[in-house]
Protein backbone atom coordinates (compact mmCIF):
# COMPACT_ATOMS: atom_id res chain seq x y z
CA UNK A 1 0.00 0.00 0.00
CA UNK A 2 1.07 3.36 -1.16
CA UNK A 3 0.67 6.05 1.32
CA UNK A 4 -1.14 8.10 -1.53
CA UNK A 5 -3.57 5.34 -0.99
CA UNK A 6 -4.37 5.97 2.75
CA UNK A 7 -7.32 8.26 3.15
CA UNK A 8 -7.12 11.53 4.59
CA UNK A 9 -7.69 11.62 8.35
CA UNK A 10 -6.32 7.87 8.82
CA UNK A 11 -2.82 7.65 10.90
CA UNK A 12 -0.32 5.47 10.08
CA UNK A 13 1.40 2.83 12.59
CA UNK A 14 4.73 4.70 12.26
CA UNK A 15 3.44 8.10 12.01
CA UNK A 16 1.61 7.46 15.01
CA UNK A 17 4.43 6.01 17.24
CA UNK A 18 6.49 9.30 15.78
CA UNK A 19 3.76 11.77 17.52
CA UNK A 20 3.77 9.38 20.70
CA UNK A 21 7.60 9.37 20.97
CA UNK A 22 7.22 13.27 20.35
CA UNK A 23 4.12 14.01 23.03
CA UNK A 24 6.08 12.12 25.40
CA UNK A 25 9.26 13.90 24.92
CA UNK A 26 7.74 17.59 25.50
CA UNK A 27 6.00 15.95 28.57
CA UNK A 28 9.54 15.33 30.00
CA UNK A 29 10.45 18.65 29.29
CA UNK A 30 7.89 20.17 31.52
CA UNK A 31 8.83 20.14 35.15
CA UNK A 32 6.43 18.04 37.36
CA UNK A 33 5.35 21.13 39.61
CA UNK A 34 3.79 23.21 36.59
CA UNK A 35 1.88 20.03 35.56
CA UNK A 36 0.88 19.71 38.92
CA UNK A 37 -0.18 23.68 39.79
CA UNK A 38 -3.82 24.45 39.67
CA UNK A 39 -4.81 27.77 38.74
CA UNK A 40 -4.95 30.05 41.83
CA UNK A 41 -8.91 31.24 42.54
CA UNK A 42 -9.97 34.94 41.92
CA UNK A 43 -11.91 36.63 44.90
CA UNK A 44 -14.19 38.15 41.86
CA UNK A 45 -14.53 34.57 40.85
CA UNK A 46 -18.79 33.47 41.18
CA UNK A 47 -18.00 30.86 43.54
CA UNK A 48 -15.88 33.21 45.14
CA UNK A 49 -18.47 36.33 45.64
CA UNK A 50 -20.98 33.76 46.83
CA UNK A 51 -19.15 32.36 49.62
CA UNK A 52 -17.72 35.61 51.02
CA UNK A 53 -13.85 34.27 50.30
CA UNK A 54 -11.10 36.63 50.87
CA UNK A 55 -7.56 35.50 50.16
CA UNK A 56 -6.58 37.40 53.65
CA UNK A 57 -8.86 36.43 56.66
CA UNK A 58 -8.33 39.60 58.35
CA UNK A 59 -10.29 41.25 55.43
CA UNK A 60 -13.43 39.17 55.95
CA UNK A 61 -16.54 41.69 56.59
CA UNK A 62 -17.45 40.80 59.95
CA UNK A 63 -20.46 42.94 59.65
CA UNK A 64 -21.62 40.74 57.00
CA UNK A 65 -19.97 37.73 58.50
CA UNK A 66 -20.53 37.88 62.51
CA UNK A 67 -19.58 34.15 63.21
CA UNK A 68 -16.32 35.10 61.61
CA UNK A 69 -13.89 35.14 63.90
CA UNK A 70 -9.91 36.32 63.11
CA UNK A 71 -8.34 32.23 64.23
CA UNK A 72 -10.69 30.78 61.21
CA UNK A 73 -8.44 30.17 58.29
CA UNK A 74 -7.88 28.12 55.05
CA UNK A 75 -5.50 26.39 56.90
CA UNK A 76 -7.16 25.13 59.84
CA UNK A 77 -10.46 24.65 58.05
CA UNK A 78 -11.53 20.81 57.45
CA UNK A 79 -11.94 21.15 53.30
CA UNK A 80 -8.31 22.51 53.08
CA UNK A 81 -6.78 19.46 51.09
CA UNK A 82 -2.83 21.21 51.06
CA UNK A 83 -0.72 20.69 54.36
CA UNK A 84 -0.28 23.08 57.19
CA UNK A 85 2.95 24.67 55.27
CA UNK A 86 1.40 24.91 51.84
CA UNK A 87 0.75 28.53 50.93
CA UNK A 88 -2.22 27.15 48.86
CA UNK A 89 -3.57 24.67 48.10
CA UNK A 90 -6.97 23.16 46.67
CA UNK A 91 -10.56 22.83 48.88
CA UNK A 92 -13.52 21.12 47.89
CA UNK A 93 -15.57 24.16 47.48
CA UNK A 94 -13.34 25.53 44.81
CA UNK A 95 -12.70 22.28 42.52
CA UNK A 96 -9.32 22.82 40.42
CA UNK A 97 -8.47 26.20 41.61
CA UNK A 98 -6.28 26.43 44.61
CA UNK A 99 -7.10 28.47 47.49
CA UNK A 100 -4.92 31.25 49.80
CA UNK A 101 -3.89 29.40 53.06
CA UNK A 102 -4.90 32.69 55.16
CA UNK A 103 -8.03 32.63 53.47
CA UNK A 104 -11.52 32.24 54.43
CA UNK A 105 -15.16 31.97 53.29
CA UNK A 106 -18.41 31.12 54.58
CA UNK A 107 -18.12 27.69 54.79
CA UNK A 108 -15.37 27.41 56.79
CA UNK A 109 -16.07 24.46 59.25
CA UNK A 110 -13.14 23.12 61.92
CA UNK A 111 -10.56 20.79 61.04
CA UNK A 112 -10.84 17.68 62.89
CA UNK A 113 -8.79 17.44 65.90
CA UNK A 114 -7.30 21.33 65.68
CA UNK A 115 -7.55 23.56 68.37
S1 LIG B 1 -14.26 25.87 52.59
FE1 LIG B 1 -12.61 26.17 54.07
S2 LIG B 1 -10.69 25.82 52.96
FE2 LIG B 1 -12.32 26.15 51.44
S3 LIG B 1 -12.23 28.34 50.97
FE3 LIG B 1 -13.76 28.06 52.59
S4 LIG B 1 -12.63 28.38 54.51
FE4 LIG B 1 -11.12 28.02 52.88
Amino acid sequence: MLMNDIPQGLVTRRAFAGRAIAGGCIVALVPAAALAAAPRVEESDETAVSLGYKHDTKAVDGKKYPKHTASQRCVNCAMWQGTASDPWAGCAMFGRKQIAAEGWCMAWVAKPGAS
